[in-house]
C-alpha cells in the first residue's frame, strides 16, 4: 500500500500546476480545553521545529472554556513569544467549532490544526509543508498504525468509512484526523460553509481540492483518557452520515414500496383462502408480528426524520458558530465581514 500511495502522490503532484514557492505563512491552530499540564511541553516541541521551517508562522491556540488554568499559562506563554496569539471563546463550543473559530482568525497561506496532547507530531510538519509546496491543497496526515486503539473500534470505524465512500459517496479519507494542512483556499471554501453540523472531515473534502497524504504512527495519549466513548462515537458517525447525505431518508421510499407489495401479496392470499375454505380463527402469532415489526419500522423512519428535522431546526435559527470571549495578540478587525456578521465579539 505505501508503494501505491506514493506513486498515486507523485502523479497528482507531477499534475499539479501551482508551485507553492510563494507560499510562505503558516497558521498553526491549537484547540484547547483543559490542557494545563501539557501545553508547556507541547510548545517545547512545536516552537523549534517551526523556527526550522522557511516560514512566516504564528500559532493560534483557541481556548475552548477551559477550567484549570490553561488561560492563565497561555497568557504567559503568549507575552514571552507574540507569535502564539490566543483566542478565548466565551464557554465551550466545542473542538470543531473552536477549529472553525481559529480558521476564522487564521491569516497564513497555509492553516494546519494541532491538537495540544502531542498526539499529533510536530516533527511531521517539514513533511506536511514540503507536500503543500510542490502544489498540494490538502495534505493529509494519515495514521498508519494506532497502538492502543482497540480492534472493535478499529472495526467499527473501517465499517463507517466503507459506507460513507461506497454507498452515501461522500469522499473521505479513512485514518485521517484533524492534522492536516490546509491552503488558504480551502479554508476559505469551508469557512464559507456555516453549517452547525460541523463534520470537518466531510466539509474539507466536499469542495474536493487536490489531496496527498503523509503517513505517520499516531502515539497514544501521555495521559488522561480519550473523551471518545462509543456514545459519542455513534454521535459522530451520525453526524457524518446525516449531516452529509439525505440517501437515509429515500431508504424508507424502498422499505415501504417492498413491505407494502409484500403485505397485499399476503392479505390478498388470506381473502383467498377465506373465500375457498372459510374462516380461520388461529393467528394470533402472525398477526401480533406484523404489527409489531411495521410499527417498529414507522418509529425507525420517524426517528431518522427527527434527525432531520432537528438541524434543520438548528440551521435555522441561524446561530453563531461560537463568541469570542477575548483576543490576545489577534486582529480584531477579523474575521472577514461575512464571518462576522455571524460571530459578534464581547467587547
Ligand atoms: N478539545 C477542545 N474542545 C473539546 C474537546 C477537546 O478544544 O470540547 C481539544 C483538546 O484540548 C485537544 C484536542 O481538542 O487539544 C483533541 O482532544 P482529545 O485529545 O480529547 O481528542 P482525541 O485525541 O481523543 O480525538
Ligand atoms: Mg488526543
Amino acid at each position: 500500500m505505501p508503494h501505491h500511495d506514493s506513486l498515486a502522490r507523485e502523479r497528482q503532484l507531477a499534475a499539479s500546476t501551482v508551485l507553492r514557492s510563494g507560499r510562505r505563512s503558516l497558521s498553526i491552530i491549537v484547540p484547547v480545553r483543559n490542557e494545563a499540564d501539557g501545553l508547556e511541553s507541547f510548545f517545547a516541541r512545536l516552537i523549534p521545529v517551526l523556527a526550522g521551517l522557511d516560514l512566516v508562522w504564528e500559532v493560534i491556540v483557541v481556548d475552548d472554556g477551559s477550567e484549570d488554568g490553561s488561560l492563565a499559562l497561555l497568557r504567559r506563554l503568549a507575552s514571552a513569544e507574540p507569535r502564539i496569539r490566543v483566542l478565548v471563546l466565551a464557554r465551550s463550543f466545542g473542538k470543531d467549532a473552536a477549529l472553525t473559530a481559529g480558521f476564522d482568525f487564521a491569516t497564513g497561506d497555509g492553516v494546519l490544526p494541532m491538537d495540544a496532547d502531542l498526539q499529533d507530531p510536530p516533527e511531521l510538519l517539514p513533511e506536511l509543508v514540503a507536500a503543500w509546496r510542490s502544489g498540494a491543497d490538502v495534505v493529509n496526515a494519515v495514521r498508519r498504525a494506532r497502538p492502543g486503539d482497540d480492534v472493535l473500534v478499529r472495526w467499527c470505524a473501517a465499517a463507517f468509512y466503507q459506507v460513507m465512500t461506497r454507498v452515501l459517496r461522500v469522499r473521505l479519507a479513512a485514518e485521517v484526523g484533524d492534522f492536516r494542512l490546509l491552503d488558504r483556499r480551502v479554508v476559505a471554501a469551508v469557512g464559507a460553509m456555516r453549517e452547525q453540523n460541523r463534520f470537518l472531515k466531510g466539509l474539507v473534502s466536499w469542495p474536493g481540492f487536490a489531496t496527498v497524504e503523509v503517513g505517520y504512527v499516531r502515539p497514544g495519549r501521555t495521559r488522561g483518557r480519550s473523551a471518545w466513548s462509543w456514545w459519542r462515537l455513534w454521535n459522530f458517525a451520525l453526524d457524518g452520515i446525516v449531516g452529509h447525505s439525505s440517501a437515509p431518508l429515500r431508504i424508507w421510499l424502498y422499505v415501504g414500496l417492498l413491505v407494502s407489495s409484500l403485505a397485499f401479496g399476503w392479505g390478498g392470499w388470506l381473502v383467498v383462502r377465506k373465500l375457498a375454505w372459510g374462516a380461520d380463527v388461529p393467528g394470533y402469532t402472525s398477526l401480533m408480528a406484523s404489527i409489531l415489526f411495521l410499527g417498529g419500522l414507522q418509529l425507525i423512519a420517524l426517528g431518522l426524520m427527527g434527525e432531520y428535522i432537528g438541524r434543520m431546526h438548528a440551521e435555522t435559527k441561524g446561530r453563531p458558530l461560537y463568541v469570542v470571549g477575548e483576543l490576545v495578540g489577534l486582529d480584531a478587525s477579523l474575521p472577514t465581514p461575512m464571518a462576522s456578521a455571524a460571530t459578534p465579539t464581547i467587547p
